[in-house]
């Protein structure tokens, strides 16, 4: 490609909305332009990244994953989602249209429904099973906050695969599959991947991970176990740790009490810092209580009282009720992290109630919420009572000091399982640098990052919920189990970005680069006009992506160019050093004198080596 038939549009200055180096690199170089909020348009010499990096994904999704390659449209009948069940709790980041018929239509926000509905259609035996689809395609969502250019866009393009098994066991072949091909596409983009489990690998097999990239822009908190034979790394809001004790404030470890609740006058005594003054005691032995408004809860709480007048809604996908609270008790120096929450009470959402909420729930405000008297159903975190796998309960705290349930009061000798019984016990709790491995008891850290890409057994959810069914091996009716595994492609392509560059721009890895060989004439004429055709020429019949900027620019205008696009080579011809030109790789500081006539082949071999390095 010449430059003078390409479109080359770079930019000085990014504009001040761009934060973060990739956005600003990938406005800067002319990859993207902004049409609108969260929506970007590629430009050719980014369209020719984006399309390398989707066919690296086709390849090992066709290759290493099995799958095959359709193409649902991206506007479908809400029918569907309907049926499904998420055309009500998918909430606002679905848009929706009407056509002219006055039929709903949804603009794909993933494709489980699409996928499963076609699926459908032919399914009789299980002699047809595995089913495994993906897609590249575009994808709409309405975030709130799209920001950092396209790594959260509302416009993206998601690679996205999708299996029907008839089995258990023929999934965890699939989600292998998928999984070996994930390492296999980060690889080839040179990125270092951190594969999140959501729950510990080495305690059942895990029904979910997350691709994750490290990065200080990362939007999850990853919780890591730095001891590498066991390599556990959760995103925060799954990740579990080992029980630590409840110690007093001389380390001591409290007996059950025998000592019936006292109540305590505790007068300007709100917040936990006040308690730790006021009784002299570490948070340790103190139960923090906590109202929560919780949305969509698809718990049953027929058995707890308090739930009576809550209304509950009946669906073909199950019950659940719009609206619910629930007291969660967990020792005071822990926090509840809400997603953890969220998913034990199988809620869209949870958030802290409101001061007259709280009175409500509590009958009291803010600082006296009490186990024994909120009139919640009682979601109990492990630091407080641990659930056995043989269905008892231990308490994990003795004697305790909690709210009373009535301002200006606290109670103390607390004993859980005596004086309260909980509702639910869950593993609620935010685990931080510093908490045990589950596994290993290693010491956690904690980094943030980037999720590229996601792998997903689905289970029955979508199966169930649209009736999906086939004849197994006994001849007998049977729901097929589903997964899924979701690519972020401009998302990728940002992280790559994100991961190389200077200042001077970006540094692409061979497998995505825009061109593979950029050829700078320090003057498009005369001699260096003939020698640098010929290096061009060359190249091009030996297959590799060369460039030619053949624009009558000043030499540091194309230079400053080509480093901003971050070509991976520069083959410099100028006057003075004929016969030999300048060889540079963009990653090095130091440019090489070559002989003219040897250029193009030492340059197809760094190409052709480079691209071997990374597809091995
Ligand atoms: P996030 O937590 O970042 O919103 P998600 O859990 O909603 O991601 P999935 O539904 O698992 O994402 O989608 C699969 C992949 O699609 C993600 O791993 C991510 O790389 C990409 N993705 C999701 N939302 C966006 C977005 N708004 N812009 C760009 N890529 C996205
Ligand atoms: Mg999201």
């Amino acid at each position: 490609m010449k430059a003078s038939k390409f479109y080359i549009s770079t930019l000085r200055e990014a504009p001040s909305e761009a934060v973060i180096a990739s956005h600003k690199l990938m406005l800067r170089a002319g990859i993207t332009r902004k049409l609108g909020n969260g929506l970007y348009t590629y430009l050719p010499l980014g369209v020719r990244s984006l399309r390398k990096l989707e066919e690296i994904i086709r390849e090992e999704w066709n290759e290493t994953a099995g799958a095959l390659e359709f193409k649902p449209t991206v506007i479908v009948p809400g029918e569907i989602w309907k049926e499904s069940g998420r055309w009500e709790t998918m909430g606002p980041q679905m848009l929706k249209a009407r056509n002219r018929g006055e039929q709903d239509m949804v603009v794909s926000p993933t494709a489980e429904e699409a996928y499963t509905a076609i699926v459908r259609d032919g399914l009789d035996s299980y002699k047809q099973l595995p089913v495994n689809f993906y897609q590249i395609n575009t994808k709409y969502r309405d975030e709130i906050r799209p920001r950092y250019g396209v790594m959260r866009g509302r416009e993206f393009i998601m690679a996205d695969g999708y299996t029907m098994n008839a089995d258990d066991e023929s999934l965890d072949e699939s989600y292998k599959a998928y999984e070996k091909a994930y390492f296999r596409i980060f690889k080839r983009l040179g990125l270092k991947i951190i594969p999140v489990r959501a729950d510990s690998g080495a305690m059942g097999g895990s029904g979910s991970e997350e691709f994750m990239v490290e990065s200080p822009i990362g939007d999850d908190t990853l919780i890591i176990c730095p001891n590498e034979s066991c390599g556990y790394a959760a995103n925060v809001e799954k990740a579990a740790c080992r029980d630590d004790e409840s110690l007093d404030k001389n380390g001591k470890k409290h007996e059950k009490t025998d000592a019936a609740i006292e109540e305590v006058e505790t007068p300007n005594v709100f917040s936990i810092e006040d308690m730790e003054k006021f009784f002299d005691e570490s948070p340790k032995m103190f139960i923090k209580a906590l109202v929560y408004r919780v949305i969509n809860s698809a718990l049953d709480l027929s058995s707890c009282p308090h739930a009576k007048d809550w209304k509950r809604v009946k669906e073909s996908s199950g019950d659940y009720y719009p609206l619910s609270y629930a007291c969660v008790l967990i020792r005071a120096d822990l926090d509840v992290n809400e997603a953890k929450l969220a998913s034990a009470l199988k809620a869209s959402e949870v958030v802290l109630a409101d001061d007259e909420e709280i009175r409500q729930i509590a009958g009291a405000g803010h600082g006296f919420v009490g186990p024994v008297t909120a009139k919640a159903p009682l979601v109990v975190d492990s630091s407080v009572v641990k659930a056995n796998d043989d269905g008892t309960m231990t308490a994990m705290m003795h004697d305790a000091i909690a709210g009373s349930g009535k301002d200006g009061f606290h109670i103390r000798h607390v004993e859980p399982l005596r004086d309260f019984t909980p509702f639910l016990c869950a593993d609620v709790r935010t685990v931080k640098e510093g908490d045990k491995c589950p596994i290993c008891g290693g010491t956690f850290y904690s980094t943030k990052g980037n999720e590229l890409g996601h792998i997903f057994k689905l289970g029955h959810k979508y199966t169930k919920s649209m009736k999906v069914t086939f004849l197994d091996k006994n001849g007998k009716a049977a729901e097929p189990t589903m997964g899924c595994y979701g690519i972020g492609v401009d998302r990728t392509l940002a992280s790559i970005i994100e991961n190389n560059n200077d200042e001077k721009g970006i540094i692409w890895p061979m497998t995505v680069a825009p061109f593979q060989v950029c050829v700078v004439p320090i003057k498009y004429d005369g001699k260096m006009k003939e020698v640098a055709d010929k290096i061009y020429e060359t190249l091009k019949s030996d297959g590799i992506e060369v460039f030619l900027d053949d624009r009558n620019e000043r030499p540091g205008v194309k230079f400053a160019d080509m480093e901003l696009i971050g070509i991976p080579l520069r083959i410099t011809v100028g006057e003075k050093n004929l016969p030999n030109v300048e060889f540079k790789p963009r990653a090095q500081a130091e440019a090489e004198l070559v002989p003219a006539d040897e250029a193009a082949a030492k340059a197809a071999a760094f190409v052709k080596a480079e691209l071997a390095r990374l597809n091995a």
